[in-house]
Protein backbone atom coordinates (compact mmCIF):
# COMPACT_ATOMS: atom_id res chain seq x y z
CA UNK A 1 0.00 0.00 0.00
CA UNK A 2 2.60 1.95 0.94
CA UNK A 3 4.62 1.56 -1.91
CA UNK A 4 1.97 2.43 -4.43
CA UNK A 5 1.26 5.96 -2.30
CA UNK A 6 5.31 6.56 -2.81
CA UNK A 7 4.78 5.97 -6.50
CA UNK A 8 1.73 7.97 -6.78
CA UNK A 9 3.42 10.94 -5.08
CA UNK A 10 6.27 10.51 -7.58
CA UNK A 11 3.64 10.90 -10.26
CA UNK A 12 2.29 13.36 -9.14
CA UNK A 13 5.91 15.00 -8.68
CA UNK A 14 6.93 14.29 -12.61
CA UNK A 15 3.53 15.99 -13.89
CA UNK A 16 3.97 20.01 -14.59
CA UNK A 17 1.13 22.11 -12.39
CA UNK A 18 -1.05 22.19 -15.93
CA UNK A 19 -0.40 20.05 -18.53
CA UNK A 20 0.25 21.77 -22.13
CA UNK A 21 -2.84 21.11 -24.54
CA UNK A 22 -1.69 19.56 -27.69
CA UNK A 23 -2.09 22.58 -29.16
CA UNK A 24 -0.09 24.33 -27.26
CA UNK A 25 2.67 22.28 -27.99
CA UNK A 26 2.34 22.32 -31.41
CA UNK A 27 1.53 26.41 -32.45
CA UNK A 28 2.67 28.85 -29.18
CA UNK A 29 5.02 30.33 -31.18
CA UNK A 30 4.73 33.91 -29.01
CA UNK A 31 7.31 35.90 -30.88
CA UNK A 32 6.71 38.84 -33.37
CA UNK A 33 5.14 37.29 -36.57
CA UNK A 34 4.29 34.19 -34.11
CA UNK A 35 1.22 32.70 -32.75
CA UNK A 36 0.57 32.97 -29.29
CA UNK A 37 -1.93 29.91 -27.74
CA UNK A 38 -3.54 30.98 -24.51
CA UNK A 39 -5.53 28.58 -21.69
CA UNK A 40 -8.75 30.28 -21.16
CA UNK A 41 -10.15 27.80 -18.68
CA UNK A 42 -12.62 25.46 -18.66
CA UNK A 43 -16.28 26.46 -19.39
CA UNK A 44 -19.54 24.95 -20.65
CA UNK A 45 -19.86 27.70 -23.11
CA UNK A 46 -16.84 29.13 -25.51
CA UNK A 47 -15.54 32.24 -24.35
CA UNK A 48 -15.08 34.91 -26.67
CA UNK A 49 -11.71 36.79 -26.95
CA UNK A 50 -10.62 39.90 -28.82
CA UNK A 51 -6.93 41.29 -29.50
CA UNK A 52 -6.14 44.53 -30.46
CA UNK A 53 -9.74 45.17 -30.56
CA UNK A 54 -9.80 42.37 -33.37
CA UNK A 55 -11.96 38.51 -32.80
CA UNK A 56 -9.80 36.14 -32.04
CA UNK A 57 -9.65 32.29 -33.00
CA UNK A 58 -11.01 30.43 -29.93
CA UNK A 59 -10.71 26.46 -29.81
CA UNK A 60 -11.45 23.79 -27.58
CA UNK A 61 -8.92 21.69 -26.59
CA UNK A 62 -9.52 18.16 -24.67
CA UNK A 63 -11.31 19.61 -21.78
CA UNK A 64 -10.44 23.40 -22.04
CA UNK A 65 -11.11 26.39 -24.27
CA UNK A 66 -7.59 28.23 -25.60
CA UNK A 67 -7.44 31.15 -27.62
CA UNK A 68 -5.12 31.11 -30.72
CA UNK A 69 -3.72 34.98 -31.61
CA UNK A 70 -1.62 35.94 -34.24
CA UNK A 71 1.41 38.37 -33.03
CA UNK A 72 2.05 41.28 -35.41
CA UNK A 73 5.51 41.42 -36.73
CA UNK A 74 6.65 45.21 -35.21
CA UNK A 75 5.53 43.54 -31.87
CA UNK A 76 7.82 44.45 -28.90
CA UNK A 77 8.91 41.71 -26.43
CA UNK A 78 7.05 42.11 -22.91
CA UNK A 79 3.63 42.31 -22.13
CA UNK A 80 0.23 41.66 -24.21
CA UNK A 81 -3.25 41.45 -23.10
CA UNK A 82 -5.89 39.50 -24.42
CA UNK A 83 -9.86 40.53 -23.72
CA UNK A 84 -11.92 37.61 -22.75
CA UNK A 85 -15.75 37.78 -22.85
CA UNK A 86 -17.13 34.86 -20.30
CA UNK A 87 -20.73 35.00 -18.64
CA UNK A 88 -21.35 38.03 -19.39
CA UNK A 89 -17.94 39.17 -17.40
CA UNK A 90 -14.71 40.72 -19.02
CA UNK A 91 -11.43 40.11 -18.27
CA UNK A 92 -8.14 40.34 -18.93
CA UNK A 93 -5.53 37.66 -19.80
CA UNK A 94 -1.82 38.87 -20.49
CA UNK A 95 0.80 36.98 -22.08
CA UNK A 96 4.28 36.98 -22.93
CA UNK A 97 6.19 37.74 -25.88
CA UNK A 98 9.71 36.98 -26.66
CA UNK A 99 12.16 38.53 -29.67
CA UNK A 100 13.14 36.98 -33.07
CA UNK A 101 15.56 38.24 -35.23
CA UNK A 102 14.63 38.70 -38.94
CA UNK A 103 17.45 38.54 -41.46
CA UNK A 104 17.79 40.69 -45.25
CA UNK A 105 17.31 40.00 -47.98
CA UNK A 106 18.31 41.72 -51.44
CA UNK A 107 16.07 40.98 -54.46
CA UNK A 108 17.17 42.32 -58.03
CA UNK A 109 14.09 43.35 -60.31
CA UNK A 110 14.58 43.98 -64.00
CA UNK A 111 11.06 45.77 -64.30
CA UNK A 112 11.67 48.98 -62.26
CA UNK A 113 7.86 49.70 -62.07
CA UNK A 114 8.15 46.69 -59.84
CA UNK A 115 10.24 48.79 -57.59
CA UNK A 116 8.90 52.42 -57.71
CA UNK A 117 5.13 52.09 -59.60
CA UNK A 118 3.95 54.89 -61.49
CA UNK A 119 0.85 56.82 -60.31
CA UNK A 120 -1.33 55.14 -61.63
CA UNK A 121 -0.10 51.34 -60.63
CA UNK A 122 -0.36 53.21 -57.53
CA UNK A 123 -3.90 53.89 -57.79
CA UNK A 124 -4.38 50.13 -58.46
CA UNK A 125 -2.40 49.20 -55.95
CA UNK A 126 -4.37 50.76 -53.22
CA UNK A 127 -7.60 49.22 -54.26
CA UNK A 128 -6.64 45.94 -54.42
CA UNK A 129 -4.82 46.08 -50.88
CA UNK A 130 -8.56 47.51 -49.76
CA UNK A 131 -9.93 44.44 -51.41
CA UNK A 132 -7.57 42.03 -49.81
CA UNK A 133 -7.23 43.67 -46.73
CA UNK A 134 -11.51 43.34 -46.39
CA UNK A 135 -10.69 39.68 -46.98
CA UNK A 136 -8.37 38.98 -44.04
CA UNK A 137 -10.71 40.56 -41.80
CA UNK A 138 -13.49 38.08 -42.16
CA UNK A 139 -14.38 36.52 -38.92
CA UNK A 140 -16.64 33.43 -40.02
CA UNK A 141 -18.21 31.22 -37.02
CA UNK A 142 -16.84 28.03 -38.19
CA UNK A 143 -14.34 26.48 -36.96
CA UNK A 144 -11.05 25.09 -38.54
CA UNK A 145 -11.06 21.83 -39.81
CA UNK A 146 -7.74 21.57 -39.21
CA UNK A 147 -5.29 23.94 -37.44
CA UNK A 148 -2.08 21.94 -38.15
CA UNK A 149 -2.35 22.53 -41.95
CA UNK A 150 -0.96 20.67 -44.67
CA UNK A 151 1.55 21.78 -47.54
CA UNK A 152 -0.22 23.50 -50.46
CA UNK A 153 2.23 22.14 -52.24
CA UNK A 154 4.27 18.56 -52.43
CA UNK A 155 7.47 19.01 -52.28
CA UNK A 156 9.51 21.36 -52.86
CA UNK A 157 12.08 23.08 -50.52
CA UNK A 158 11.17 25.82 -48.36
CA UNK A 159 12.90 28.91 -50.19
CA UNK A 160 12.47 32.58 -48.70
CA UNK A 161 11.01 32.28 -45.06
CA UNK A 162 8.37 34.62 -43.52
CA UNK A 163 9.36 37.87 -41.85
CA UNK A 164 12.49 38.33 -44.31
CA UNK A 165 13.32 42.04 -44.60
CA UNK A 166 13.32 43.03 -48.24
CA UNK A 167 15.23 45.13 -49.98
CA UNK A 168 14.45 45.52 -54.23
CA UNK A 169 16.80 46.85 -55.80
CA UNK A 170 18.90 48.35 -52.88
CA UNK A 171 15.58 49.90 -51.85
CA UNK A 172 13.90 48.75 -48.40
CA UNK A 173 10.22 47.53 -48.79
CA UNK A 174 7.76 45.49 -46.61
CA UNK A 175 8.79 42.84 -44.75
CA UNK A 176 8.00 38.96 -46.39
CA UNK A 177 4.52 38.48 -45.40
CA UNK A 178 4.55 34.97 -46.24
CA UNK A 179 6.32 31.28 -46.85
CA UNK A 180 7.94 30.37 -50.42
CA UNK A 181 7.82 26.74 -51.37
CA UNK A 182 10.25 26.81 -54.60
CA UNK A 183 8.52 24.58 -56.87
CA UNK A 184 8.03 24.42 -60.44
CA UNK A 185 5.30 26.13 -62.66
CA UNK A 186 2.28 23.80 -62.98
CA UNK A 187 2.84 22.44 -60.07
CA UNK A 188 -1.02 21.55 -58.39
CA UNK A 189 -1.59 24.32 -55.20
CA UNK A 190 -4.53 22.42 -52.88
CA UNK A 191 -6.34 23.94 -49.88
CA UNK A 192 -4.09 23.28 -46.63
CA UNK A 193 -7.79 23.11 -44.51
CA UNK A 194 -11.15 23.15 -45.91
CA UNK A 195 -12.75 26.76 -46.41
CA UNK A 196 -14.39 29.08 -48.58
CA UNK A 197 -13.54 31.27 -51.48
CA UNK A 198 -13.90 34.50 -50.75
CA UNK A 199 -11.57 36.68 -53.00
CA UNK A 200 -9.61 36.04 -56.40
CA UNK A 201 -7.77 38.38 -58.07
CA UNK A 202 -4.83 39.21 -60.57
CA UNK A 203 -2.90 41.47 -58.75
CA UNK A 204 0.06 44.19 -59.49
CA UNK A 205 2.57 42.63 -56.61
CA UNK A 206 1.04 39.14 -55.82
CA UNK A 207 -0.30 38.22 -59.45
CA UNK A 208 -2.98 35.80 -59.76
CA UNK A 209 -4.26 35.08 -56.17
CA UNK A 210 -6.72 33.01 -54.50
CA UNK A 211 -7.99 33.76 -50.97
CA UNK A 212 -9.63 30.87 -48.76
CA UNK A 213 -11.76 31.65 -45.23
CA UNK A 214 -10.81 28.74 -43.09
CA UNK A 215 -13.24 29.89 -40.21
CA UNK A 216 -12.34 31.96 -37.16
CA UNK A 217 -10.46 34.70 -38.45
CA UNK A 218 -7.90 32.20 -40.25
CA UNK A 219 -7.11 33.07 -44.18
CA UNK A 220 -4.81 31.67 -46.24
CA UNK A 221 -3.42 33.66 -49.22
CA UNK A 222 -1.97 31.95 -52.83
CA UNK A 223 -0.04 33.75 -54.82
CA UNK A 224 2.04 33.86 -58.28
CA UNK A 225 -0.28 31.42 -59.72
CA UNK A 226 -0.39 31.10 -63.54
CA UNK A 227 -4.11 29.26 -62.98
CA UNK A 228 -6.91 29.35 -60.74
CA UNK A 229 -9.11 26.56 -60.62
CA UNK A 230 -12.06 27.72 -58.37
CA UNK A 231 -14.23 30.75 -57.87
CA UNK A 232 -15.51 33.29 -55.40
CA UNK A 233 -18.04 31.81 -53.04
CA UNK A 234 -16.56 27.82 -54.04
CA UNK A 235 -16.44 25.67 -50.35
CA UNK A 236 -13.26 23.75 -51.18
CA UNK A 237 -12.11 20.45 -48.92
CA UNK A 238 -9.10 19.93 -47.07
CA UNK A 239 -6.29 19.41 -50.18
CA UNK A 240 -8.85 20.68 -52.71
CA UNK A 241 -7.06 21.88 -56.10
CA UNK A 242 -7.16 25.87 -56.19
CA UNK A 243 -4.76 26.19 -58.88
CA UNK A 244 -1.43 26.57 -60.41
CA UNK A 245 2.51 27.37 -59.53
CA UNK A 246 3.58 30.71 -61.24
CA UNK A 247 5.39 33.45 -61.60
CA UNK A 248 2.49 36.37 -61.98
CA UNK A 249 3.16 39.35 -60.40
CA UNK A 250 6.20 40.66 -58.99
CA UNK A 251 8.49 37.53 -58.60
CA UNK A 252 11.29 36.48 -59.79
CA UNK A 253 10.75 32.93 -60.85
CA UNK A 254 7.96 30.33 -60.26
CA UNK A 255 7.13 29.36 -56.75
CA UNK A 256 4.44 29.62 -54.42
CA UNK A 257 3.95 32.37 -52.45
CA UNK A 258 1.69 31.30 -49.15
CA UNK A 259 0.35 33.97 -46.24
CA UNK A 260 -1.66 32.94 -43.25
CA UNK A 261 -3.27 35.25 -41.40
CA UNK A 262 -4.90 35.08 -37.86
CA UNK A 263 -7.03 38.13 -36.64
CA UNK A 264 -5.76 40.27 -39.61
CA UNK A 265 -2.65 39.50 -38.82
CA UNK A 266 -0.06 37.43 -41.15
CA UNK A 267 1.84 35.26 -39.22
CA UNK A 268 4.70 32.42 -40.37
CA UNK A 269 3.02 30.06 -42.32
CA UNK A 270 5.98 27.36 -41.05
CA UNK A 271 4.39 27.21 -37.47
CA UNK A 272 1.16 25.64 -39.03
CA UNK A 273 3.20 22.98 -41.05
CA UNK A 274 5.59 22.21 -37.91
CA UNK A 275 8.98 23.81 -39.97
CA UNK A 276 9.19 26.63 -37.55
CA UNK A 277 12.66 28.22 -36.49
CA UNK A 278 13.02 30.10 -33.58
ZN1 LIG B 1 7.02 35.21 -51.12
Amino acid sequence: MSRLLLLLACLCLALPLRAETFIQRLLDRPVPGGVAVIDLGEAAAAPRASYRDRPVMVLRDGQRWIAVVGIPLGTAAGAQSLQVQAQGQTRRVDFEVGTKRYVEQHIKLANQRQVNPNPDDLKRIERELAEQVAAYRRFTPGTPSNVFLDRPVDGGRLSSPFGLQRFFNGEPRNPHSGLDFAVPAGTPVKAPAAGRVVLVGDYFFNGKTVFVDHGQGMVSMFCHLSAIDVKVGDEVPRGGLLGKVGATGRATGPHLHWNVSLNDVRVDPAIFIDAFKP
